[in-house]
């Protein structure tokens, strides 16, 4: 795989952030719909922190960068999705173990960063949440796909528009019941987002 030097990282780093500064409107129209209207501020907010000190996360080996990014997150997101995203991040950093992990480690480290969140939340797959984009992305990550970078941003957005018919049976969606149906799920959107962009940036470094 492609790798994650200090640099890389960086750039990484501020691509995400960059992308939920820019995408912040959108996911806050999201979470008017079906929430309280705070996701994309609460998720700018978090990136925001984390593009401050990216340089010093950059600048740790791999997985002790992963858990400081998580550990930024938890403390500065917010809502319910500041401890789920930031759960995301510090298991993605505890599963994996050196700076340039193959694919099959990666995928095995991301499957146990979706136990953890799904743990954290309380929650599974299907139930109108980020998680809906995060299993199929796993599910995806295959080294014999020469074509992967460039296939896993629509993969994810199709995902994404997959929340849109579903039913929110977690977070705050979930009380609006039935009325929860027919609008995209804004975490999963942020997740999407996410990928896109670190797809992207990888891409651009292979
Ligand atoms: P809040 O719901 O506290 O306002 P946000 O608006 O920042 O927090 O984030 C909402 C997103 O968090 C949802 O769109 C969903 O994807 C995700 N989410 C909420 N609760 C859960 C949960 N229990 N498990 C997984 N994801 C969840
Ligand atoms: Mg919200």
């Amino acid at each position: 795989m492609i790798k994650l030097d200090t640099t890389v990282r960086k750039k990484l780093i501020l691509a995400m952030a960059g992308a939920v500064s820019e995408n912040a409107e959108h996911l806050t129209t999201l979470d008017q719909a079906i929430g309280d209207g705070d996701h994309g501020a609460n998720l700018k907010r978090g990136f925001t922190a984390v593009a401050d000190e990216a340089q010093t996360i950059a600048g740790k080996p791999l997985p002790e960068g992963l858990k400081a990014l998580g550990m930024k997150l938890v403390m500065t997101v917010g809502g319910a999705s500041g401890p789920l995203f930031g759960t995301l991040f510090m298991a993605l950093g505890k599963n994996l173990h050196n700076d340039d992990p193959d694919l099959a480690e990666f995928k095995l480290a991301l499957e146990q960063a979706i136990d953890a969140v799904k743990a954290r939340g309380k929650s599974e797959i299907g139930q109108k949440t980020m998680l809906d984009v995060l299993a199929p992305l796993a599910k995806a990550l295959d080294e014999n796909d020469p074509g992967m970078l460039k296939n896993l941003p629509g993969i994810a957005e199709q995902a994404a528009e997959a929340t849109i018919p579903m039913l929110a049976i977690k977070g705050r969606a979930s009380f609006l019941g039935e009325r929860s149906i027919g609008h995209m799920d804004p975490g999963a959107c942020s997740v999407a987002l996410l990928t896109r962009i670190v797809c992207e940036c990888l891409a651009g470094n292979s």
